[in-house]
């Protein structure tokens, strides 16, 4: 990889850590599922409205590290509106790109994640909210009786 290449690709994941897009409680949710990375004290939930076969919409909210924060912000963006299967495989693509370092041929923010595989402990980081929105995908924990408020 290039060093204008890696670069490029830190800018992806310096980008969606300092301004999250989709981050905090989705009041419309019905589907809820937390995510936590003891190793590296990550912690993330993500919050998604499930229409049938659709994902109309998804947000996440946590903490911890850069990575692990990057990761969930670019899922939300990917995976709203797609179905339960484009969601599946974006997964399985994302989880190939960080545990082999293959990035898909096409530049993309996805491929952003590759340089992860190096670090064999940050890829729990990489795929905490991706797991978090899978499980929500798949059922997810009871959503809590008290909805709060969206805090921006
Ligand atoms: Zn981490």
């Amino acid at each position: 990889m290039s060093g204008d290449l890696s670069e490029l690709y830190q800018q992806v994941i310096l980008d969606h850590n300092k301004r999250p897009r989709n981050r905090g409680k989705l009041p419309t949710a019905n589907r809820v599922a937390h995510g936590d990375n003891p190793t590296c004290g990550d912690q993330c939930s993500v919050y998604l409205r499930l229409d049938g076969d659709r994902i109309a919409d998804l947000s996440f909210d946590g903490s911890g590290c850069a990575i692990s924060q990057a990761s969930a912000s670019l899922m939300t963006t990917l995976l709203k509106g797609k179905t339960v299967a484009e969601a599946q495989a974006l997964y399985d693509d994302f989880h190939r790109i960080v545990t082999t370092g293959t990035a898909p041929e096409e530049i993309s923010d996805i491929g952003a994640f590759a340089g992860v595989h190096a670090f064999p402990a940050r890829i729990k980081c990489a795929t905490l909210g991706w797991h978090a929105a899978m499980n929500a995908i798949k059922g997810g924990d009871p959503v809590p009786a008290t909805t709060e408020t969206h805090t921006d």
